[in-house]
């Protein structure tokens, strides 16, 4: 068959526009090559419905040890007694947890969309909102930080089963202790999505949610660079503690009732071949050059927050305790969704984002946010960051200026030429 020259040239055209540009989506990152090629490999064409040493399917001794490799290298990174690493997604991570603890209708609280939370934390628009009965808590207007006040309440007056914590645009640390002492009070599970701040959290430049909280799921792609997916963690497995009962009626552990949520609950055949490049990543994790990454990333955030203060912008909390800021842009009287798209044509990549008690709708948005893990696996550091907020300030101090921002797309295609991207490709 020929090669289909139509969408090879598109991917050609894509990895330019990765090379070329500033990416500052917070959620996005760059693998390793060794990734992407265990990514592109023969075990995508696999199925292997079920568990290493329990499958459906003959022919699995391979994957059965690719998986368990990286079942073992996961649990090695957060110290977790147990982990399943078939989520397709983050989101499916979070469903499983869903499907494995609560029926249709049960409580859930977690952090409202609007102040950071994610969509499968209970918004009407996902299925978290539409099939469980979502509960919500947010963030102080002063001072940017969790209401724990608001969660404690609502937690002790509807006494949710499960009280999510983390969030897609929450730029502080979590006190989980605080979460895990009222999830106590009501007889909750706590549950710590971690798809964004992964990374640091691996190298202890976090709290570790695994001290306070039941389940603890995650993205692999943010922070921890791997390929696009989710996993589900337990650092201690344990009795579920509402006697939930598996298909065949039987009392199960959580470790058991999470494997049996993720397949066959609700995903069918795993993608053999993002599990191997799961493991080569997670191998990756467990490397010193990737400590040395994720202090990186912590000082860049701070470097990049400080100098947007200085440069008059408001981020909300004041500043970053992780690899990203939400910075609420009222008073640069820009509309966002102007900023997003006139930083594009700069080659500047970031997204806008509601703020905290926005006023205007999700299509507009007051704010954006801005993180530096794919800058910093360009490899920045601390002193690039203010060259990097000089192009973005310029290009929103000129919105309609098409010569400024021809200006510095040009600066910062050459600026990037130093942070070379896949030079083997
Ligand atoms: C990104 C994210 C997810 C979902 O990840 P997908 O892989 O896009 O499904 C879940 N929870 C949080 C908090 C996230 O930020």
């Amino acid at each position: 068959m020929q090669k289909d020259g139509v969408i090879f040239d598109l991917i050609g055209k894509e990895l330019q526009r990765q090379r070329n540009g500033i990416e500052l989506i917070a959620s996005e990152n760059f693998t390793s090559q060794q990734v992407m090629e265990a990514m592109g490999t023969c075990p995508t064409n696999k199925y292997a419905e079920g568990y290493p040493g329990k499958r459906y399917y003959g022919g699995c001794e391979v994957v059965d040890e690719i998986e368990t490799i990286a079942i073992d290298r996961l649990k090695k990174i957060f110290r977790a007694q147990w982990a399943n690493v078939q989520p397709h997604s983050g989101a499916q991570a979070n469903m499983a947890v869903f499907i494995a603890c609560l029926k249709p209708g049960d409580k859930i609280l977690g952090l409202d969309l609007s102040m950071g939370g994610h969509l499968t934390h209970g918004s009407p628009a996902n299925f978290s909102g539409k099939n469980y009965h979502a509960l919500f808590y947010g963030v102080k207007k002063e001072t940017g930080l969790v209401d724990y006040e608001q969660l404690e309440t609502v937690a002790r007056t509807e006494k949710p089963k499960i009280i999510i914590c983390g969030a897609s645009a929450y730029s502080r640390d979590w006190d989980y202790a605080r979460i895990r002492a009222v999830a106590d009070e009501i007889g909750a599970l706590v549950m710590a999505d971690i798809a964004h701040p992964a990374g640091l959290i691996a190298k202890g430049l976090l709290n570790d949610p695994f001290d306070h909280c039941h389940i603890v799921t995650s993205t692999t792609h943010k922070t921890l660079r791997g390929p696009r997916g989710g996993v589900i963690m337990l650092r201690h497995d344990f009795d579920n503690p509402w006697g939930l009962k598996d298909p065949k009626g039987n009392i199960r552990s959580m470790s058991a009732l999470l494997d049996l949520a993720v397949f066959p609950g609700m995903q069918g055949g795993p993608l053999m071949h993002v599990i191997a490049a799961k493991a080569v990543s997670f191998e990756e994790i467990l490397s010193e050059e990737f400590t040395v990454y994720q202090k990186q990333v912590q000082q860049n955030a701070q470097a990049m927050a400080a100098e947007f203060v200085k440069r008059g912008y408001n981020l909300i909390s004041n500043g970053t305790d992780n690899h990203l800021m939400l910075i609420d842009l009222r008073n640069k009287n820009i509309s966002c969704k102007k900023a997003q798209e006139t930083l594009d044509k700069a080659h500047i990549t970031l997204n806008k984002n509601a703020v905290p008690f926005d006023d205007k709708s999700p299509f507009v948005t007051s704010g954006i946010r801005v993180g530096v893990p794919a800058i910093t696996t360009r490899g920045m550091q601390t002193g690039d960051m203010e060259t990097v907020v000089g192009f973005v300030d310029r290009v929103l101090s000129a919105t309609d200026n098409e010569n400024e921002i021809a200006a510095v797309k040009a600066e910062v295609g050459s600026f990037m030429q130093s942070f070379p991207l896949y030079p083997g490709l």
